[in-house]
């Protein structure tokens, strides 16, 4: 039986959200990779809800609603995670791999994983982009020290961490929870 997190991680990467979220909201482009319109979760007379392309997920500035493909179907239609994945994968076609939920417990560590992998995927793309930055000119002569060049650099994603890591958890926050935050073990926790 298919790992469900897994994939629910590739159906995310297929989904193209702005489809998902323009069937109920009116969006307009608002910049190379962003769309807004009003908020479905609130009532507002501008625009304050915004869906970005290539980093799939939205966000609202008013009411602080924010998440994936999926948990904007969840809340939309008021239904569970596998349900919203179900609808997803329907809309474009793909189908589903055998799986089932025994428990909501399953079904939230599914979602756990997908999450996980997500956060993950989002932090590789910080650091590749920090090595890109001022930041990482002291990296990139390193590396280029190495004989890395930049063809490999890119192939395996090779990135710069800073060293505070608060930039990337102020980043990360506005779209994961503190739990996620807390399991993807990128950060350490002081337990308050
Ligand atoms: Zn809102």
């Amino acid at each position: 039986m298919a790992n469900a997190g897994d994939f629910a991680y590739t159906l995310k990467q297929q989904a193209d959200i702005v489809r998902v979220v323009g069937d109920y909201v009116k969006l307009r482009k608002a910049g190379a990779q962003n769309f807004s319109g009003l908020c479905p979760f609130h009532s507002e007379n501008t625009p304050s809800f915004s869906v970005h392309a290539t980093r799939q997920f939205f966000h609202c500035f008013g009411c602080g609603a924010s998440g994936d493909v999926f948990s904007f179907i969840q809340k939309i239609e008021n239904i569970t995670f596998p349900e919203a994945m179900r609808a997803v994968a329907q809309k474009f076609g793909i189908a589903m791999p055998r799986m089932s939920f025994d428990s909501e417990a399953e079904a939230q560590d599914a979602r756990m994983r997908g999450a996980l992998l997500e956060v993950h995927e989002r932090a590789t793309a910080f650091f590749q982009e920090t090595l890109r930055r001022p930041e990482g000119a002291l990296a990139r002569e390193y590396l280029k020290g190495r004989g890395l060049e930049d063809g490999m650099i890119a192939h395996f994603r090779i990135g710069y961490a800073p060293d505070s890591g608060f930039v990337l958890r102020d980043r990360l926050a506005r779209d994961f929870s503190d739990d996620i935050l807390r399991q993807s073990g990128l950060f350490s926790w002081k337990e308050g």
